[in-house]
Protein backbone atom coordinates (compact mmCIF):
# COMPACT_ATOMS: atom_id res chain seq x y z
CA UNK A 1 0.00 0.00 0.00
CA UNK A 2 1.12 3.30 -0.80
CA UNK A 3 0.67 6.72 0.96
CA UNK A 4 0.19 9.98 -1.73
CA UNK A 5 1.91 13.05 -0.06
CA UNK A 6 -0.10 15.77 -0.82
CA UNK A 7 -0.46 19.71 0.51
CA UNK A 8 -3.06 22.22 1.36
CA UNK A 9 -2.70 25.42 1.97
CA UNK A 10 -5.45 28.39 3.48
CA UNK A 11 -7.27 28.97 -0.11
CA UNK A 12 -7.34 25.28 -0.91
CA UNK A 13 -8.04 24.20 2.52
CA UNK A 14 -11.24 26.93 2.89
CA UNK A 15 -12.48 25.79 -0.37
CA UNK A 16 -12.54 21.97 0.50
CA UNK A 17 -13.76 22.11 3.75
CA UNK A 18 -16.78 24.37 2.76
CA UNK A 19 -14.99 27.86 5.17
CA UNK A 20 -15.62 30.12 2.57
CA UNK A 21 -18.15 32.33 1.33
CA UNK A 22 -20.68 29.49 -0.16
CA UNK A 23 -24.42 30.13 0.36
CA UNK A 24 -24.52 26.63 2.49
CA UNK A 25 -21.57 28.35 5.25
CA UNK A 26 -23.40 31.73 5.13
CA UNK A 27 -26.93 30.60 6.17
CA UNK A 28 -24.61 27.91 8.91
CA UNK A 29 -23.90 31.23 10.62
CA UNK A 30 -27.23 32.98 9.86
CA UNK A 31 -25.19 35.42 7.32
CA UNK A 32 -27.56 34.82 4.99
CA UNK A 33 -31.24 32.89 4.72
CA UNK A 34 -30.20 32.06 1.29
CA UNK A 35 -27.78 28.73 0.90
CA UNK A 36 -29.53 27.68 -2.82
CA UNK A 37 -27.15 28.42 -5.81
CA UNK A 38 -28.12 31.02 -8.20
CA UNK A 39 -27.69 28.27 -10.72
CA UNK A 40 -30.89 27.06 -9.71
CA UNK A 41 -29.44 23.66 -9.49
CA UNK A 42 -28.40 22.95 -6.04
CA UNK A 43 -27.21 24.22 -2.68
CA UNK A 44 -24.12 26.30 -2.75
CA UNK A 45 -21.48 24.52 -1.77
CA UNK A 46 -18.01 23.59 -2.39
CA UNK A 47 -18.44 20.69 -4.61
CA UNK A 48 -21.24 22.35 -6.65
CA UNK A 49 -18.77 24.69 -7.37
CA UNK A 50 -16.30 22.32 -7.91
CA UNK A 51 -17.99 19.63 -9.86
CA UNK A 52 -21.57 20.79 -10.66
CA UNK A 53 -22.59 24.70 -10.86
CA UNK A 54 -22.86 26.05 -14.64
CA UNK A 55 -21.98 29.34 -13.47
CA UNK A 56 -18.51 28.31 -12.96
CA UNK A 57 -17.96 26.08 -15.88
CA UNK A 58 -15.66 28.28 -17.42
CA UNK A 59 -13.39 28.04 -14.60
CA UNK A 60 -14.27 24.51 -14.00
CA UNK A 61 -13.05 23.44 -17.98
CA UNK A 62 -9.81 25.08 -17.38
CA UNK A 63 -9.15 22.85 -14.49
CA UNK A 64 -10.39 20.01 -16.20
CA UNK A 65 -8.02 20.09 -18.87
CA UNK A 66 -5.07 21.15 -16.95
CA UNK A 67 -6.08 17.79 -14.49
CA UNK A 68 -6.32 15.59 -17.57
CA UNK A 69 -3.11 17.02 -19.64
CA UNK A 70 -1.44 15.74 -16.42
CA UNK A 71 -2.99 12.39 -16.66
CA UNK A 72 -5.59 12.10 -14.33
CA UNK A 73 -9.35 12.09 -14.67
CA UNK A 74 -12.02 14.47 -14.11
CA UNK A 75 -13.71 14.34 -11.62
CA UNK A 76 -10.61 14.22 -9.48
CA UNK A 77 -11.19 13.21 -5.94
CA UNK A 78 -9.97 15.91 -3.32
CA UNK A 79 -7.11 13.95 -2.23
CA UNK A 80 -6.03 13.59 -5.53
CA UNK A 81 -6.11 17.45 -6.33
CA UNK A 82 -4.34 18.60 -3.44
CA UNK A 83 -1.25 16.40 -4.59
CA UNK A 84 1.37 18.98 -6.04
CA UNK A 85 1.28 18.68 -9.58
CA UNK A 86 -2.49 19.05 -9.49
CA UNK A 87 -2.42 21.28 -6.78
CA UNK A 88 -0.67 24.14 -9.47
CA UNK A 89 -3.86 23.81 -11.34
CA UNK A 90 -6.39 23.96 -8.54
CA UNK A 91 -4.29 27.20 -7.58
CA UNK A 92 -5.08 29.03 -10.94
CA UNK A 93 -8.79 28.52 -10.55
CA UNK A 94 -9.59 28.95 -6.88
CA UNK A 95 -9.87 32.52 -6.36
CA UNK A 96 -12.80 32.23 -8.91
CA UNK A 97 -14.60 29.50 -7.57
CA UNK A 98 -14.25 31.45 -4.42
CA UNK A 99 -15.92 34.18 -5.51
CA UNK A 100 -19.60 34.00 -4.10
CA UNK A 101 -21.32 34.97 -7.73
CA UNK A 102 -24.98 35.87 -4.85
CA UNK A 103 -23.33 39.10 -4.30
CA UNK A 104 -22.97 40.25 -8.07
ZN1 LIG B 1 -24.86 26.61 -9.07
Amino acid sequence: MSVKEFTTDYDSTKMLTNHGTFGSYLKRFHISDKEECNCGEGIDDSNHRLYDCILYEEHRQELIESIESNGNVWPIEHNILLIDNNLKYFHNVILFLMINLYFF
